[in-house]
């Protein structure tokens, strides 16, 4: 994006399209992507067995468009008798067809899912804008082409299987119960069944009650691509349904992705018997940048880190470690950049960042923030003015953090960046390492020795190197004490759903 003179700009001139402005003579057009790609229904079913229909009590809630507030359908509730009936169907279509099938049928169908993901592409990234607040430049760039990526990825495994690493004839677990979150709708949903399906396994996916929709219209495609019934089924609830599903006797393994309350609850809810579990949780990563780094790009990868999907990444960079050295330096520049981003409609393709997912979310981000302030922290955003509508938080940034205040500790999950400093390598390592959490971390630095010597001492599942928040379907992602066990991706990822 050309740089602009902020100094010389007017405040915000279109109510919610622009964070700061747009600088003289560089406003932009709105450019929403269109609409009428997605015919939302006023009311979707449960996917059981093949088929869509309503809770056995008849029960509905609404998801909403979080930009507008707007209701966009009414979901069917799954109650203990809905989650009986998927664990039921799931469990038949193990027996009786999935589980016995050969390797490499089950890829053509994982290979058709894919391909239908990426003929449906536009169609499910407007979905999942509309229903989860998120620029359309996210969802269709991100979200979407890497949920097929990840069909793909294992559908290229399922013929494969016994040369994993996990002995000649792996076999599958059974049913999988798999609870995912409101962040990344699809491709959670992706993360969660296409290593669970590769590997034999037939699932019960609940996703998560504010952002429906997108595995409803995976449900769709799942029929369209001919799965046997029964192989997937999408029970929508709240957590009440999650809870139901995981403590299933008929469910053979939870995958669960969400926050670390939750997982210790499911932890407990699933001891003692044989259920394999794996768990990822939430996360305070740190950015580490140094001295040497060259200093634009590190801007770039900060925003990135932080600002991505409004900061609501289990593994976003929510802690700036910067030498002190450089430190005014890089929040200077830092700030000069946030002042370029454009917040607003989610729709619209300039659009950098999108809606707080749900007014519960703005109420935390917002009390975590006020204890910055209340702890003595000095907080800055660009100049912002937000939509009258809907949920936003402008992009905000905390200097003068020190490693005591909640918002250095605690999981924030919004567009907040808290800045601390260090002086030397090892005080990078010692505050780095300083939480409960160990999901990722990011180093920016031109010395690879530095990098090396740093990713072995950085207890974080994921460290990036020069740049932050890359996904790859080939790559194992998990993390470490609070942040969860078990691994997703990769080769690794087939392990949680193979009785090995
Ligand atoms: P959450 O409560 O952990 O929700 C994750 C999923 O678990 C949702 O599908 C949720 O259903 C379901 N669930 C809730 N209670 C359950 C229970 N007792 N048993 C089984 N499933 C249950 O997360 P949240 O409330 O959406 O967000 C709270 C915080 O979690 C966030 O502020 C953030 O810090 C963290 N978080 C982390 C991640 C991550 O990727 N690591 C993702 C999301 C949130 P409902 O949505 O219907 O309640
Ligand atoms: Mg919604």
């Amino acid at each position: 994006m050309a740089a602009v003179n902020r100094e010389a700009a007017p405040a915000s001139q279109e109510a919610g399209r622009d964070v700061g402005s747009d600088g003289p003579g560089w406003r932009y057009a709105p450019a929403p992507e269109a609409r009428d790609i997605v015919s939302i229904e006023p009311e979707y079913g449960l996917f059981v067995s093949g088929a869509f229909r309503p809770a056995a009590d008849g029960r509905t809630f609404a998801t909403i468009n979080p930009a507008t507030e707007e209701p966009l359908a009414k979901v069917a509730e799954a109650g203990p008798a809905d989650v009986d009936a998927a664990v039921a169907a799931a469990r038949s279509a193990h027996e009786e067809v999935w589980g016995p099938m050969r390797g490499s049928e089950r890829a053509k169908y994982l290979y058709r899912i894919a391909r239908q993901l990426q003929e449906r592409a536009r169609e499910f990234a407007v979905l999942e804008s509309l229903d989860n607040g998120k620029p359309i430049k996210e969802s269709r760039d991100v979200d979407i082409p890497l949920a097929a990526a990840h069909f793909f990825y294992y559908a290229g495994w399922a013929d494969k299987l016994e040369y994993a690493g996990f002995g000649p004839d792996p076999r599958p677990l059974g049913v999988a119960g798999q609870v995912i979150p409101w962040n990344f709708p699809l491709l959670m949903a992706a993360w969660k069944l296409a290593p669970a399906l590769a590997a034999g396994n037939t699932c019960v996916l609940k996703p998560a009650e504010t952002t429906p929709l997108t595995a409803l219209l995976l449900a769709e495609v799942c029929q369209q691509a001919g799965l046997p019934p029964g192989v997937v089924n999408v029970i929508t609830g709240a957590g009440g349904t999650g809870a139901a599903l995981v403590s299933h006797p008929g469910v053979n393994k939870v995958a669960f992705t969400g926050s670390t309350e939750v997982g210790k609850e499911i932890a407990r809810a699933v001891a003692g018997t044989d259920k394999k579990l794996t768990l990822e949780l939430g996360g305070k990563a740190a950015n580490i940048v140094f001295d040497d780094a060259p200093i634009e790009q590190a801007v770039e990868g900060i925003v990135n880190g932080i600002f991505f999907n409004q900061g609501h990444v289990c593994c976003a960079g929510s802690r700036l470690l910067v030498q002190e050295s450089v430190a005014d330096a890089v929040v200077e520049r830092l700030q000069r950049r946030l002042a370029t981003l454009r917040l607003g409609d989610p729709l619209d393709k300039n659009t950098d960042i999108g809606a707080i997912n749900s007014a519960q979310q703005l109420v935390k981000i917002s009390e975590l923030a006020q204890s910055g302030e209340a702890e003595g922290a000095r907080r800055w955003s660009p100049p912002c003015q937000l939509p009258d509508r809907g949920y936003w938080f402008p992009p905000t940034v905390f200097t003068g953090v020190s490693q005591s205040h909640r918002i250095a500790r605690e999981e924030i999950f919004g567009p907040v960046l808290s800045v601390l400093t260090f002086r030397t390598p090892d005080e990078a390592v010692a505050k780095a390492n300083n939480t409960p959490y160990g999901l990722s971390a990011g180093i920016w630095t031109d010395k690879g020795s530095r990098i090396l010597w740093l990713a072995q001492r950085l207890r974080a599942g994921v460290v990036w190197a020069n740049t932050y928040n890359r996904f790859d379907p080939a790559s194992p992602f998990g993390g470490y004490q609070e942040s969860g066990y078990g691994r997703e991706g990769g080769r690794h990822g087939l392990a949680a759903y193979l009785d090995v």
